[in-house]
């Protein structure tokens, strides 16, 4: 569809860092196809042109790490440390999913997303095939991994394994490249060295990048030195599932050694502040990882470890607990973690082509209202989405050129039929 956007103010966070006031977005065959002031645009060549008078338009928001279907446990078991809720509270319940309760537990985390502004989310869980089919409906962009872990023997891990790599044959650069796969190995302490290995040896033979839990907590940082004998960056980087493609979530417990490895590697490493609390995992070094070129980018873990999928919120919660941790207020500025919840995302992802506005950039544009007096007085437009805005704000949302939200209305799912859905499969999985 040929859409114009009119009478906005644009965040383009492009190379010049231009904001555009007044301006015109026109969009066609999924890409920005103009992008500037309004006066020599021809509406009648647009099939619909949204008005955008007092609203900000910005690049939509990318999750880079996530379990959409455990939106299925927000709220079910909070409070607890993290082994003690996975292993007691989590496994036990992801037991008993099925491939329709993951199906309608994407399908929620997508309503919540969409209506915050994410356009691009990274997923690692089971029943992927049920996310995939969600995603291809709802028109969001998406890197999908089957998460491979468990204690079990060599041949349900090796039927894990087929079950990713099948996924990726079905559905990498499926739905006009909207969706991408990956290999999804848990963690270290989910994985047996031998499968870790088995896992890097594929994703080199098929040139498949891999995302993984890193470094999450001391205690995983402390048995894998008593196990392996050195850090899991370390014991990683010796197994070789460490490079350019690798995306790292958390990256909580790292020594300057280990910072040194995840730059050389150029691995990608997705911060999860609001998980990282609520867990008492600790605080990631994110300015150190920065200032060493690492390109850090935002997520928010799970729902049930945070307990939202509002980036807007993992922002905010990114900047203030940097500044906290640095012991200083410039730390993590908004421009800076703005980035991190856009471009860098994407770039992580492998979604290059999104992330910013600019001409021949793929349509991923998010509209947010700022004529409400939390914006107001008017002054730094970047900071007072970061500091000031909420999810709520979030009006209109395209993705890959698509209308996907407007006006607050979700055009490709049923929000209402989604949450009674989820209500219902919720109390089977818990009875
Ligand atoms: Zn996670």
């Amino acid at each position: 569809m040929e859409i114009l956007l009119k009478n906005a103010q644009i965040i383009t966070l492009d190379e010049d860092n231009d904001i555009i006031q007044e301006g015109s977005i026109g969009i066609r065959n999924n890409k920005i196809e103009y992008i500037g002031s309004s006066d020599h645009i021809l509406e009648e060549e647009y099939a619909k042109v949204i008005d955008c008078k007092g609203r900000t338009v910005m690049p939509g928001f990318v999750n880079a790490h996530n379990h959409l279907a455990m939106t299925m446990f927000r709220n079910y078991a909070d409070d607890m440390k993290l082994m003690d809720w996975l292993f007691t509270k989590i496994f036990p319940l992801e037991d008993k999913l099925t491939e329709e309760a993951v199906y309608w537990a994407s399908l929620l985390a997508m309503v919540e997303m969409i209506k915050g502004g994410t356009t691009t989310f990274a997923d690692m869980y089971f029943f992927m095939e049920s996310t995939a089919r969600a995603a291809s409906e709802s028109g969001m962009r998406a890197v999908l991994s089957r998460g491979l872990q468990g204690e079990s023997g060599e041949e349900e891990l090796d039927y894990r394994l087929r079950e990713n790599l099948e996924l990726y044959d079905k559905y990498h650069n499926s739905s006009n490249g909207r969706i991408k796969v990956m290999l999804g190995p848990h963690s270290i302490y989910t994985c047996s060295e031998a499968y870790l290995r088995k896992v890097a040896g594929k994703s080199r033979e098929r040139r498949i990048p891999v995302q993984i839990h890193l470094s999450e907590t001391k205690e995983e940082v402390k048995s894998c030195i008593e196990k392996h004998g050195s850090s899991p960056v370390r014991y990683l980087e010796a197994i070789g599932l460490l490079d350019e493609g690798t995306v790292a979530a958390h990256c909580v417990v790292v020594d300057d050694a280990d910072i040194d490895i995840l730059a050389d590697r150029k691995v990608n490493v997705v911060h999860n502040p609001g998980s990282n609390m609520k867990l008492a995992s600790g605080v990631a070094p994110v300015v150190k990882m920065l200032s060493k070129g690492i390109n850090v980018c935002l997520g928010t873990d799970g729902a049930s470890s945070n307990n939202n999928l509002d980036m807007l919120e993992e922002m905010r919660m990114a900047a203030y607990i940097q500044k906290v941790y640095t012991d200083d207020p410039t730390a993590l500025p908004a421009d800076q973690v703005m980035r991190m919840a856009t471009e860098r995302g994407a770039k992580a992802l492998g979604f290059e082509n999104t992330g910013r506005l600019s001409v021949g950039s793929v349509a991923d544009i998010i509209v947010l209202n700022t004529e409400k007096a939390h914006y107001y007085p008017k002054y730094n437009i970047k900071s007072a989405i970061v500091y000031s805005g909420s999810s709520a704000d979030v009006e209109t949302v395209i993705i890959d050129g698509n209308l996907v939200m407007e006006g607050g209305h979700l055009i490709t799912l049923d929000e209402e039929r989604i949450l009674y859905k989820a209500q219902k499969w919720a109390l089977k999985l818990t009875e």
